[in-house]
C-alpha cells in the first residue's frame, strides 16, 4: 500500500538529508530527485511533483532555519510542510451530530464505507444510524443490513421499495434519536443522468450536512475528474478514498482530490469495519515519514477501552515488564493488526523493521507466551534481563515449550521495550528525535 512503498522511499530521501555533513545545493537536489521519483511512483501528477520540487529547492536554499533548528532539520521541516500542502486540507467532517450522505459509483466501496463510517463514529461515542437509500442495486439492502447488525449500528431500509427519496425520508424519521445518520445512496457504472437526478431527489429530502463522494484509490489521477463531475452534479463537501491498502498508487487519488479544492475526509485502508481513518493531513504525512503518531495510537487505545488494563503513562515512563508486554499484546490484539499499529509508532518502532511474521502476535502465540511466563519467577517477570541461558533451559522444561520460543518471547519484549523508548518524548520532540534516528 501507499504507506509502505511511498513512505519507505521518502524516508530514504530524508535520511540522506539528515546524514549529510552539510546542507548545500547538491544535497538538496539529490534529495529532491529522490522525492520526485517516490511521488511519481505513487502516481502523483507530474505538474504537482514539479511544483513541489521547485518549492522545496527554493525554500531550502533561501529561507533561514527557524530558531533552534539546524539546517538539516530546517530542510526536513520544509519537505514535511510541502508534502502536507500536496495532500491538502484535513477532513472537513467534525465529531458532532450530523447527517452524512454518501454518493459514488458502483464498486467504489460505498456500502462497506457506510458501515465503516458508522463504526468510526460509534467508536467516538456518537450513536450512529445507517439508512439504505440504495434501492437500485439488488444486494445492497442485505449487505448493509448484515454489516450494520454486526457492528451494533441501527439500520433502516425498505427491501424492494424502489422509491429512494421516500425510503430516505422515513429512514431519517426513524433515526431521529441518533447523533449520526449516514444515508447510503445508489451508484451506477457511470455518472448518468438518472443517477444525478436520484442524488438530487434524495438530497432534497435529506439536506445532509455532508455529501461525501466515495472513490476507489485505484482511480489514481482520474480522481480529480470524478470529484469535479460529482461536485458539479450535486455539490460534494469531501471525498472518501477507499482501498488505499490495495495500491501503491494511492498518491494519485489523494493529491488529485486536493487539487480540485475538495478535501479527503476519510481513507479506507482495509476490508474490516475498523479500517477507516479520518484524514488529517499532518498526521498522515508524519506517519508516512515515520515520525510516528502517538496521538492516534493513544486515541485508539482509549477507544477500545484498554486504558484500564494498560497504563500508557507508566509505559511512557519506561516501566515495561513481561507482564506489561502480555497486557500490551492483548490490547494490541483488540486495537487491530499489529502492523498497522506499528506504523503509527515513531521511528523508534519503525527502525526495528520487523518482518511480517514478527508482527503477527496471534492469539495462539499469546497463549504460548502465557504458558512460558507461568514457569517464570516473579523476579524474572519483573526484570527479564536476569534470564540467563540456564534459566531459559529451566523455563523451557517447566513450561514444556522449546527454548527457542522462550528466547523469542524475550526478544519480542526487548523489541517492544525499544519501540516504547522511541515513543517517549515524541510529543515534544518529534522532529528532533527523528533527526537523531536518521542521523549518521
Ligand atoms: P459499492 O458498490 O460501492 O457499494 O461497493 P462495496 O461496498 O460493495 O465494495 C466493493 C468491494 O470493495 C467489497 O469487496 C469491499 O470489501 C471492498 N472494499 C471497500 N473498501 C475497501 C478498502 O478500503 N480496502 C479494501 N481492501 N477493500 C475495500
Amino acid at each position: 500500500m501507499v504507506l509502505d512503498s511511498l513512505g519507505g522511499s521518502l524516508r530514504g530521501a530524508l535520511k540522506k538529508i539528515a546524514s549529510a555533513s552539510r546542507i548545500d545545493k547538491q544535497v538538496v537536489d539529490e534529495a529532491v530527485r529522490e522525492i520526485q521519483r517516490a511521488l511519481l511512483q505513487a502516481d502523483v501528477n507530474v505538474k504537482l511533483v514539479m511544483n513541489l520540487s521547485n518549492r522545496i529547492r527554493d525554500r531550502a536554499l533561501s529561507e533561514k532555519p527557524a530558531p533552534g533548528m539546524n539546517p538539516r532539520e530546517h530542510v526536513i521541516n520544509i519537505v514535511y510542510q510541502e508534502l502536507i500542502n500536496l495532500v491538502g486540507k484535513s477532513s472537513p467532517v467534525t465529531l458532532e451530530k450530523q447527517t452524512i450522505m454518501l454518493v459514488g459509483l458502483q464498486g467504489s466501496g460505498k456500502t462497506t464505507t457506510a458501515a465503516k463510517l458508522a463504526t468510526f463514529f460509534q467508536r467516538k461515542g456518537l450513536r450512529s444510524a445507517v439508512v439504505c437509500a440504495d434501492t437500485f442495486r439488488a444486494g445492497a439492502f442485505d449487505q448493509l443490513k448484515a454489516l450494520c447488525e454486526k457492528q451494533g449500528v441501527f439500520f433502516y431500509g425498505e427491501k424492494g421499495n424502489p422509491d429512494a427519496p421516500a425510503v430516505a425520508r422515513r429512514g431519517l424519521e426513524a433515526s431521529r434519536k441518533y447523533d449520526i445518520v449516514i444515508v447510503d445512496t445508489a451508484g451506477r457504472h457511470a455518472l448518468e443522468k438518472d443517477l444525478i437526478q436520484e442524488m438530487m431527489d434524495i438530497d432534497a429530502v435529506v439536506a445532509a450536512d455532508h455529501k461525501l463522494l466515495v472513490m476507489d484509490a485505484a482511480l489514481g489521477q482520474q480522481a480529480s475528474e470524478q470529484a469535479k463531475a460529482f461536485n458539479k452534479a450535486v455539490g460534494i463537501t469531501g471525498v472518501i478514498i477507499t482501498k488505499l491498502d490495495g495500491t501503491a498508487k494511492g498518491g494519485g487519488a489523494m493529491s488529485a482530490v486536493a487539487e480540485t479544492n475538495s478535501s479527503v475526509a476519510f481513507i479506507g485502508v482495509g476490508e474490516t469495519p475498523n479500517d477507516l481513518e479520518r484524514f488529517e493531513a499532518d498526521r498522515f504525512i508524519s506517519r508516512l515519514l515515520g515520525m510516528g503518531d502517538i496521538k492516534t495510537l493513544i486515541e485508539r487505545a482509549q477507544e477500545t477501552k484498554v486504558e484500564e488494563e494498560v497504563d500508557v503513562e507508566a509505559l511512557m515512563r519506561g516501566k515495561f515488564t513481561l507482564k506489561d508486554m502480555c497486557k500490551q499484546m492483548e490490547a494490541i490484539n483488540k486495537m487491530g493488526p499489529l502492523k498497522q499499529i506499528m506504523q503509527m509508532l515513531p521511528l523508534g518502532g519503525m527502525g526495528l523493521d520487523l518482518s511480517d511474521q514478527e508482527y503477527q502476535v496471534t492469539k495462539d502465540r499469546l497463549e504460548k507466551y502465557r504458558v512460558i511466563m507461568s514457569s517464570m519467577t516473579e523476579a524474572e517477570l519483573e526484570d527479564p534481563k536476569i534470564i540467563t541461558a540456564s534459566r531459559i533451559k529451566r523455563i523451557s522444561r517447566g513450561s514444556g515449550t522449546p527454548p527457542e520460543l522462550v528466547r523469542e518471547l524475550l526478544k519480542s519484549h526487548k523489541a517492544m521495550q525499544k519501540a516504547l523508548k522511541g515513543m517517549r518524548g515524541m510529543n515534544k520532540m518529534g522532529m528532533k528525535r527523528m533527526m537523531k534516528k536518521f542521523g549518521p
